[in-house]
């Protein structure tokens, strides 16, 4: 099986089954730094768009996947950040709808989308699912942390703007955490926004996987559901990832860590995820842990293996280290990656489920 530096996966999505990644950017390139985020803190926090990767390399790995007949539910611009930073992004989703059935999704936060060229990039997306975790700049500012260019306004009217145009279909994801985005008077005000978007689909999340910042808590699925109605269409709780079955993709070590990179998984969704014996897993990442090349952290009740950050970025410092020239200087970096605070009055109102006060 060829080894695949842009490609990573099939991964197991809550929202996608089977997923192929295919990561245009660096660790950690985004126009966010969000509190929840599970690649950790944004290293490279810029508005940029540029071709941080090569498009032709990219473009060839797809082929040689597709010529391998390779078998996934989606094919997904998701990976080490924010994809549509990458300015070859539209002739990626373009190049997968000539050349697969497997239809193409792009995951963004769409702080570009009020950007022409940004909306008919995406417009070759089957599925563009935008992310809504904010009302206004002061909740924009201390949930998702934005490039000091950014304003909340702009993300809206962008997001309304492309809407408007594309006839694919448009999900939004709506990242909760305890404390900080959660009361239902918050959550009616972002339902309120995702109502002008005119969603297909509504999907609320929370930090199952370890995220960026410690303070961030999960809310219980109960409490999660309990606010689904306040969206129309009302939203979903996204599920645990269940297996389809249906293929079989065989894994090396290689593989598993090329996963674990971009998204932190339990033992049983790498099982599940490479059709491998849960005790097969054991013995990877058990080797894995003993030569320190992934770590494990408990989220939730649950066992989490995670790549060594070191690792992902050795895999691009070699030869896309003149690439990394003259991007815009981290801002999280300069700043600290908590220059927003938390909200404070929240936290007195509303305490992190039992488990997680536990950890
Ligand atoms: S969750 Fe997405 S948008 Fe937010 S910092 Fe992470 S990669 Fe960027």
């Amino acid at each position: 099986m060829q080894e695949y530096r842009y490609l990573f996966g099939p991964v197991p999505s809550r929202r996608f089954g089977r997923s192929l990644g295919v990561d245009l950017t660096p660790p950690k390139t985004c126009s966010l730094d969000c509190v929840f985020c599970q690649l950790g803190r944004t290293t490279n926090k810029t508005m940029t768009r540029k071709a941080y990767v090569s498009l032709e390399a990219v473009l060839a790995e797809l082929g040689a996947w597709i010529k391998e007949n390779g078998k996934a539910d989606y094919i997904t611009l998701s990976g080490s950040g924010e994809p549509t930073l990458h300015s070859g992004f539209g002739e990626v989703l373009q190049f997968i709808r000539s050349h697969s059935s497997i239809p193409p999704v792009l995951l963004t936060n769409g702080t570009l989308l009020h950007l022409p060229e940004v909306q008919e990039a995406a417009s070759h997306a089957h599925i563009v699912k935008v992310s809504l975790s904010a009302w206004d700049q002061a909740s924009y500012g201390w949930v998702n942390r934005p490039h000091p260019d950014l304003n909340f306004k702009q993300l809206i009217e962008g997001q309304k703007a492309f809407r408007n145009e594309f006839k694919g279909q448009m999900w939004i994801e709506v990242f909760l955490v305890a404390g900080m985005n959660s009361i239902p008077s918050d959550v009616e005000k972002i339902a309120a926004l995702a109502d002008l978007l005119r969603p297909d689909r509504i999907h609320l999340n929370t930090a199952v996987r370890p995220p960026a910042e410690d303070f961030v808590a999960p809310l219980s699925r109960e409490r999660l559901a309990s606010l689904c109605n306040l969206f129309q269409p009302p939203a979903e709780v996204i599920a645990e990832y269940k297996d389809k079955g249906g293929f079989e993709i065989q894994a090396n070590q290689e593989e598993i860590i090329s996963m674990l990179q971009r998204r932190p998984c339990t033992a049983q969704e790498i099982a599940e995820t490479f059709s491998m014996h849960l005790n097969e897993v054991s013995k990877y990442l058990g080797k894995l842990l003993t030569d320190k090349r992934i770590r494990a952290q408990v989220m939730n009740t649950l066992l989490y293996y995670l790549a060594d950050r070191k690792e992902t970025c050795d895999r691009y410092n070699h030869e896309e280290a003149h690439e990394e020239k003259g991007i815009t200087p981290s801002v999280s970096e300069k700043s600290g990656a908590n220059a927003y605070p938390i909200r404070p009055t929240q936290l007195s109102q509303e305490s992190p489920p039992e488990e997680v006060l536990k950890r």
